[in-house]
């Protein structure tokens, strides 16, 4: 068995080595998920909902350790890191009320009844990023288990460790033998064999867009069904006629927060052209306050990259002798800090302006008037979130309903609410994870006539 030494981003120094499951023990443990889907689709629907809150319970009664250890393994601050755990209990505690209302239709037919059921699929396989790897998963385990389905989880190889501790926390809640497993190992070993096992019936992926791809095309074979969350580009929309004070101290926790490792940071600052000038004094105020230091601190605001090879990445995007408009501050030491950068290019063909950097580095673009503002923030491969700050509700309104993306807010920078869809336009995702529909990912509508004339 091969293992990976997890590295603390803070310190760059080893925490833990993880054992790494091949591919003969990846198809041990997704058979196993498999069995158990055939009594874990028969409990009782309270009897499982109350399982579910059981297992919100107990990751309630460990929000702070499992905080610790992404603090530990991620360098996420611990604000965020309590966040993050909390949210894996909400998601439970929010889909625990899914197995007593999984409602089929009943829907009128000449000569008989008809009547739709929604059917767990069986083994869902669900592949988690490093950039959060708490909420990510819950998005997926929650709602999966709730319809009667198992999981097979495989956490990044980077960040494995709350996700295995999480696993440990479903047995002490209850949760059966073989229907929650977390598999650390590689995406080219484990996460391949999710796609080509057909004992996998769906697959959650959260990464990089060309990864997603390669997972759908895997999937083709099979008619396997996919969800992904990819990667994005996301526009901040000022303009003029919004609170620039307000939107400018906002602007750097868009970009900024997990140092910029979050698929729906506001990347692209798209600001109106008369308010450029106001709007950079304070924007470059509120970036040089930006607390970036020990992650464990209360006041951290951001922490390091996750890894080395993160902050070579993000490095290749701002070469020395890049042009830049201002930055934040880093501290010195070891751990792979990078400083919050803002760049204000000429025009939008800038490699930075345009690709997914994953790091905190902002572009700043002048737009002039709403059309403008639109067709600049539709410019890109990609579509997740955004943010649009006007005082004019019925502009807020209409360029909502223009920009293409699947999650947006107005006058705000949050992007993700359990309770609300959440998913990509273009090549941002296929699919909504969350909110009140998410079950019907991890459903097949099953539709029975029943001949009464015989
Ligand atoms: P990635 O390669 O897409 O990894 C995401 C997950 O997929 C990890 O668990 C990874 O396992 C697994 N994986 C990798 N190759 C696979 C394959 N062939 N089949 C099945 N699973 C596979 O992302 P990354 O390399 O960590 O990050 C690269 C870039 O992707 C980032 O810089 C960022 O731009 C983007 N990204 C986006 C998001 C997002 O939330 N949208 C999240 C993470 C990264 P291993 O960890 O073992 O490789
Ligand atoms: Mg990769």
């Amino acid at each position: 068995m091969t293992s990976f030494t997890v590295i603390n981003p803070t310190t760059a120094t080893a925490v833990k080595e993880i054992e790494l499951n091949d591919l003969i023990q990846t198809d041990q443990i997704i058979n196993k998920a498999q069995k158990a889907f055939e009594t874990w689709r028969h409990v009782s629907p309270g009897d499982r909902a109350k399982l579910l809150r059981k297992f919100a319970t107990v990751v309630d009664t460990h929000i702070e350790e499992l905080a610790q250890l992404e603090v530990l393994n991620s360098g996420h601050t611990i604000g965020n890191a309590r966040w993050e755990a909390g949210n894996v209990r909400d998601v439970l505690n929010y889909y625990s009320a899914a197995p007593e209302r999984l409602f089929g239709r009943q829907i009128p037919v000449p000569n008989g009844i008809d009547i739709t059921f929604k059917e767990p699929l069986g083994v869902i396989g669900i592949i988690v990023p490093w950039n959060f790897p708490m909420p990510i998963a819950g998005w997926g385990f929650g709602p999966a288990l709730a319809a009667g389905n198992t999981v097979v989880l495989k956490p990044a190889e980077l960040t494995p460790m709350t996700a295995i501790r999480l696993g440990e926390l479903a047995k002490e809640a209850g949760i059966p033998e073989g229907v929650f497993n977390v598999i650390p190992g590689k995406g080219s070993i484990v996460g391949e064999r999710f796609v080509t096992n057909p004992l996998v019936r769906k697959i959650v992926f959260t990464g990089s867009t060309s990864v997603g791809k390669q997972i759908m095309r895997g999937c083709a074979d099979q008619v396997k069904r996919v969800t992904l969350e990819l990667g994005g580009k996301s526009a901040n929309i000022i303009f003029a006629d919004s609170d620039i004070e307000l939107a400018a101290a906002g602007a750097p926790g868009a970009v900024f927060d997990n140092a910029g490792q979050d698929c729906c940071a506001r990347s692209r600052i798209l600001i109106q052209r008369s308010a450029y000038d106001k709007f950079m004094e304070k924007f470059e105020v509120a970036v040089k306050k930006f607390r970036v230091e020990d992650p464990a601190l209360d006041t951290a605001e951001m922490g390091p990259l996750v890894s080395a090879g993160q902050l070579e990445r993000v490095k290749e995007f701002v070469p020395d002798g890049t042009p830049i408009a201002f930055q934040g501050s880093k501290p010195a030491g070891p751990g792979f800090w990078f400083a919050p950068t803002v760049l204000a290019p000429k025009d939008t063909t800038d490699r930075a302006y345009r690709e997914e950097i994953f790091g905190p580095v902002v572009s700043v673009i002048a737009f002039e008037d709403e059309a403008d503002a639109i067709r600049i923030a539709n410019d890109s491969e990609y579509g997740l979130s955004g943010s649009i700050w006007s005082r004019d509700i019925g502009k807020a309104i209409r360029v909502s309903r223009a920009v293409e993306a699947g999650n947006l807010s107005v006058n705000s920078n949050s992007s993700v609410r359990y309770w609300t869809p959440f998913g990509g336009y273009k090549q941002s995702g296929l699919g909504r994870e969350l909110g009140p529909d998410a079950l019907d990912a991890f459903t097949e509508t099953k539709n029975v006539f029943f001949d009464t004339q015989k």
